[in-house]
């Protein structure tokens, strides 16, 4: 590997081996674009690598808020602004009791390939807060979103950094952040976050984007390989916004999901999640979203307790839709048994580094990396910004065929820069070449910082 790169991979590791989803990232990330750093010198000279994985501004807040009965509670609230050399920083929010540094990071590293990729002119950040939305109040909700707010609105801004949701935060959290941005500085500015609801300049399809996006970019994969998404039956993990943009979007294309696993385990359901399964996905996770195992109480399908569904064989595709290191070497080794060909990743890095080097070295496979294929959620979020600042509204119908076109650039970008490298149908290369081009070239024109 390029001499420089790997420097960079050791003092990252040495440095911030603290942060261990940090580390992976950036090796994944990294080594994905050392053949780009041999051909340009200049990269190194001007310390480029070096600048790259190091945040441009991240900080932590205090977040106090008080439960429905007077008891006061105290949370860390984060924003890290990792990289505006394209655009505003623009990244979600995720509010779960797991968030540190270290996750962050890594999400706010990712998305910046990922926003490049967009074409859009968004940056790269993330933030979020240690907060456990389960089982609150939505007057305790309220008064967490109105605190946390309170402390960030200083540091967004439509031209600055503009936020919307992650895990944990959804429509209505994004509603009372923006109430409160509102009420604080006393402007409409509602470019400063996106994921709004209709009524104040939310974009029609935003929260189906991620899912509806994944599945136009599975279709440009499968024409690829000469084959069609009608007929298909998809395994994923994960049924939040993502996973129900999935089901709905394959339903309506011919296809269907035939599994799906959730915390408490995975359901299979031979005929698909379809027609008013939709909306009772919906209504169950609204109730409790911790358990699927209701779905197959009401359906009378399958359901395998603590499991997942990765590895079982009559199914095309597999779309990992949950979370971060989702998929370990030891599910890789089950999904690659199996026989199946298209493992497309949808959720952030939800595969370990040694899994997924592991599935991209199965000559039977093919895998497309998260940071192309769910980037259609970001993608319908700058065209939000864009509805925002020009003071109009699309129909769906625009949204729709604009989200379908940036898919497919995206996937021709990621093809064209593998091959430019000699890499051949190597979509996981070509997505960080491609992203991390324009944001290289950006850094490199505005001088050193
Ligand atoms: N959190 C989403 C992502 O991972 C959306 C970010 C946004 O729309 O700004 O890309």
């Amino acid at each position: 590997m390029n001499a420089y790169v790997a420097s960079v991979i050791e003092n990252v590791k040495k440095k911030y081996g603290h942060e261990p989803e940090f580390v992976q990232t950036v090796e994944e990330v990294l080594s994905s674009i050392a053949p780009m750093v041999d051909k340009h010198p200049e990269y190194e000279k001007a310390d480029l690598l070096n600048r790259m994985v190091e945040p441009e501004r991240m900080f932590t807040f205090r977040v106090v808020w008080t439960d429905d009965n007077g008891q006061a509670h105290t949370n860390t609230g984060y924003r890290c602004q990792f990289n505006g050399a394209i655009g505003p920083y623009k990244g979600g929010l995720r509010f779960q009791p797991n968030v540190t540094p270290s996750i962050m990071k890594f999400l706010g590293f990712e998305q910046t390939f990922k926003n490049s990729l967009t074409g859009l002119p968004m940056g790269g950040a993330k933030g979020g807060s240690d907060f456990d939305p389960a089982g609150k109040s939505d007057a305790e909700i309220m008064r967490f979103c109105q605190s946390f707010m309170t402390a960030l609105y200083r540091y967004i801004g439509p031209d600055i950094d503009v936020p919307a949701g992650d895990m944990g935060v959804g429509g209505r959290e994004i509603g009372y952040l923006y109430g409160q941005y509102r009420r604080l500085k006393g402007v409409w500015e509602n470019g400063v976050l996106t994921g709004k609801g209709f009524t104040y300049g939310g974009s029609l399809i935003r929260p189906e984007a991620t899912g509806y996006g994944a599945i136009y970019y599975l279709q440009e994969v499968l024409k690829h390989e000469g084959d069609s998404i009608e007929g298909k039956r998809i395994a994923i993990s994960g049924y939040g916004n993502v996973g129900w943009g999935i089901m709905k979007k394959a339903a309506e294309l011919g296809a269907k999901v035939t599994y799906f696993a959730g915390p408490d385990g995975y359901i299979h359901d031979p005929d698909g999640v379809v027609g008013e399964k939709l909306d009772y996905i919906l209504e169950m996770r609204a109730k409790d979203p911790m358990h699927c195992k209701p779905y197959a109480d009401k359906y009378g399908v399958e359901f395998v307790p603590n499991a997942k569904c990765w590895g079982v064989k009559d199914v095309d595709i597999y779309m990992p839709a949950a979370t971060q290191n989702d998929v370990r070497m030891e599910s890789a080794e089950k999904i690659a048994a199996s026989g199946v060909k298209y493992y497309i990743e949808v959720a952030n890095m939800p595969t370990t580094n040694d899994a997924l080097e592991f599935l991209r070295s199965q000559k039977h496979m093919i895998v497309a990396p998260s940071k192309a294929v769910n980037a259609g959620g970001v993608a319908v979020s700058g065209l939000e910004m864009s509805q925002n600042s020009e003071r109009l509204v699309w129909t769906a119908e625009e949204v729709d065929e604009k989200l379908k076109g940036i898919m497919k650039v995206i996937h021709q970008m990621s093809v064209d820069a593998a091959e430019e490298y000699g890499l051949g149908y190597d979509l996981v290369s070509g997505a960080n070449l491609a992203g991390f081009k324009k944001v290289a070239t950006a850094m490199m024109e505005q001088g050193l910082f």
